[in-house]
């Protein structure tokens, strides 16, 4: 077997690593591990959330896999005949493997058409609304950003800036949103005339759309046309894919669903849910709109991320490995605590 890398933040990943004995434990001996460079003994899991695990791996997989499909954390503790603390132990060991995989992996996309929305919930004593800035690139169906706060400036600029920092330099995309009031001025302060920016705007009554609007508002017509003609999925301007995004999004949590008592009790338990679910939407459950033949495609891989689907096993065995103070920031405590710190 392949020996894994030291965990250890400071060694370099090509330190040599010896093995170092044996422990036991209810499922058999495992294999310890002793860096020749810092000296520290360590085991597989030293740095997954597996470690110091009291069950099966397969368990940890199952509770994470249930809860992202839009499962209680009460029903996943008497399904799996766990204590709720253990539940939401594990779910916040996912979590954070989670939102530190979605900031290594999702890196360099080509975008050529972006959609952005955000999802009404409530938080903890229900009294302000809270709201889930989402992004979605349209032609790989890729989920790149979200934020979890509320309707402000700061919070659309620390989306579409997230975004901006996942795609190639050269990329200047077709942009499409609701007419929410910042939306346009972020795009300009992002992008400039670079890109090609427009709105969608529904008005409804009695829960019925009874007109649709569109407004060009950065960018020529004939841009326009050139964008949605190189366009393989819209033949006007439309934010049909992110409205379908955040539908799976809300099947996918049990805390956005609508009328639910489940709603989450924290800001941070809802930004542990969305990064654990993204991370499965984006990297395992393959998309039913995207095939190549008779394979199932994962938005990942249509972005040219990953060869094939992975596993939520994969996906927690992969290591912490060392990161830059600044993306240790990013990673561990959000994209909005970043900005304050560059402020
Ligand atoms: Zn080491």
């Amino acid at each position: 077997m392949k020996k894994p890398p030291c965990p250890n933040a400071s060694c370099s990943t090509t330190a040599s690593v010896i093995h170092h004995g044996c422990y036991k434990t209810r499922s058999g001996k495992r294999r310890r591990y002793r860096c020749r460079s810092c000296g520290k003994t360590f085991c597989s899991t030293t740095a997954t959330p597996y470690h110091r695990l009291h069950h099966q791996r397969s368990t940890f997989d199952q509770v994470a896999h249930l809860s992202v499909e839009g499962v209680n954390k009460s029903a996943i503790a008497r399904l799996k005949r766990l204590s709720w603390n253990t539940v939401a132990r594990w779910l916040e060991k996912a979590a954070r493997c989670c939102r530190r995989f979605n900031h290594e992996q999702i890196n360099e996309l080509g975008v050529p058409e972006i959609q952005a929305d955000e999802i009404r919930t409530i938080v903890g004593d229900k009294d302000s609304p809270v709201w889930v800035f989402t992004t979605l690139d349209v032609w790989s169906r890729l989920w790149p950003s979200t934020v979890v706060g509320r309707r402000s400036y700061r919070n659309t600029y620390a989306l579409l800036k997230d975004t901006v920092s996942r795609m190639r330099p050269e990329c200047f995309p077709l942009i499409v949103t609701d007419g929410f009031e910042y939306y346009a001025k972020v795009v300009w302060r992002l992008f400039g005339r670079a890109c090609v920016y427009g709105q969608v705007i529904k008005t409804r009554r009695n829960d019925r759309i009874v007109k649709v609007e569109r407004r060009r508002v950065i960018g020529a017509t004939w841009r326009f046309e050139q964008a949605l003609t190189q366009s393989e999925d819209s033949s006007k301007l439309n934010t049909s894919f992110i409205e379908r995004l955040n539908l799976t999004i809300r099947q996918g949590s049990s805390y956005l669903y609508r009328r639910t008592i489940c709603h989450a009790r924290s800001k941070n338990r809802l930004e542990d849910q969305l990064e654990l679910l993204r991370c499965y939407y984006n990297f395992v459950r393959s998309h039913r709109s995207l095939r190549r033949g008779r394979q199932a495609v994962t938005p990942a891989m249509q972005a040219g991320l990953t060869k094939r689907p992975l596993t939520l096993r994969e996906i927690f065995s992969s290591r912490i490995l060392p990161l830059s103070p600044n993306a240790i920031a990013h990673v561990f405590t959000g994209i909005t605590a970043k900005l304050r710190l560059a402020a």
